[in-house]
């Protein structure tokens, strides 16, 4: 469903990004991990270009995004054209749920579809309130995002992401900026959408879940991937150094 090829970026001289390939089919659900600071948000945020990669390609479809840092020094998308259409097709979920505070639960959720994707008000409130069912939410709709606990907040996060019927859900530490008690309710849902076949690459630190529920781990380690493989051989039986170290302290 997706393909990333030879993603490159480095902010002033600090190379975070040097030569990432990566591909998810259609069901796969990939995890990356990796020690802070190693390049996984900025690899995320590259793939829907939130961050401008220095080169290299994201192919979603036919649709394939390139860009380049121009002579002075700017990060471009070379068709920008095509950028709302590929984002579009990507869903994502950030660590802080990033909920619009203004707006009613139900209202962010039919935000994108309604200004996005021009569906009319009643449809995306129908889909919207199906959603928010699905992760667990129907009681909700009419909440602002701060009557909710970080669970909730996340929860309706991922059904804005939904609401856009994504070919890829991009998480980015879904659960890290919560409470332990609410970590299970928000992996509980995504794991529903594992095994709903969903497409997702998940940036992660639940190595538990993470060995769970991908059918692929990338370990990530200064910029490059270092290990990849079927989780249960990477959790198992890692190979680099650097993996064994980083895996030490759940042992
Ligand atoms: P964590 O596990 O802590 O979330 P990470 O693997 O997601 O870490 P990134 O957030 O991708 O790491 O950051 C990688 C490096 O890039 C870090 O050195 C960070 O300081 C730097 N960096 C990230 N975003 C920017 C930015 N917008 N401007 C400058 N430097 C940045
Ligand atoms: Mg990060």
């Amino acid at each position: 469903a997706v393909q990333v090829r030879d993603i490159h970026k480095r902010f002033g001289t600090n190379e975070v990004l040097k030569g990432i390939s990566l591909q998810a089919h259609k069901g796969d659900v990939l995890s990356i991990i990796g020690a802070s600071g190693s390049g996984k948000s900025t690899l995320l945020r590259c793939i829907n270009h939130l961050v401008v990669p220095d080169q290299g390609e994201i192919q979603i479809g036919n649709d394939i995004l390139r860009s380049h840092r121009n002579r002075k020094g700017i990060c471009q998308t070379d068709n920008p054209r095509l950028l709302e259409q590929v984002r579009a097709r990507l869903g994502m979920v950030f660590q802080n749920f990033n909920l619009w505070s203004h707006r009613t639960v139900l209202q962010n959720v039919t935000e994108g579809p309604i200004h996005v994707k021009g569906r009319p008000a009643r449809e995306a409130a129908d889909y919207a309130r199906e959603l928010l069912g699905k992760v667990g939410l129907s009681t909700k709709c009419d909440a602002y995002p701060a009557e909710l606990s970080g669970g909730q907040q996340q929860r309706v996060a991922i059904a804005r992401a939904l609401a856009m019927d994504p070919d890829v859900l991009l998480f980015d530490e879904p659960t890290s900026a919560l409470d332990p008690e609410m970590v299970g309710e928000v992996l509980r849902v995504i794991r529903q959408l594992a095994q709903e076949g969903r497409t997702m690459i998940l940036v992660t630190h639940e190595m538990n879940f993470a060995r769970d529920v991908s059918s692929e781990t990338i370990f990530m380690h200064n910029g490059l991937i270092e290990e990849r493989g079927h989780p249960k051989d990477l959790f198992d039986r890692p190979q680099s150094e650097r993996l064994q170290q980083f895996l030490q302290p759940m042992q």
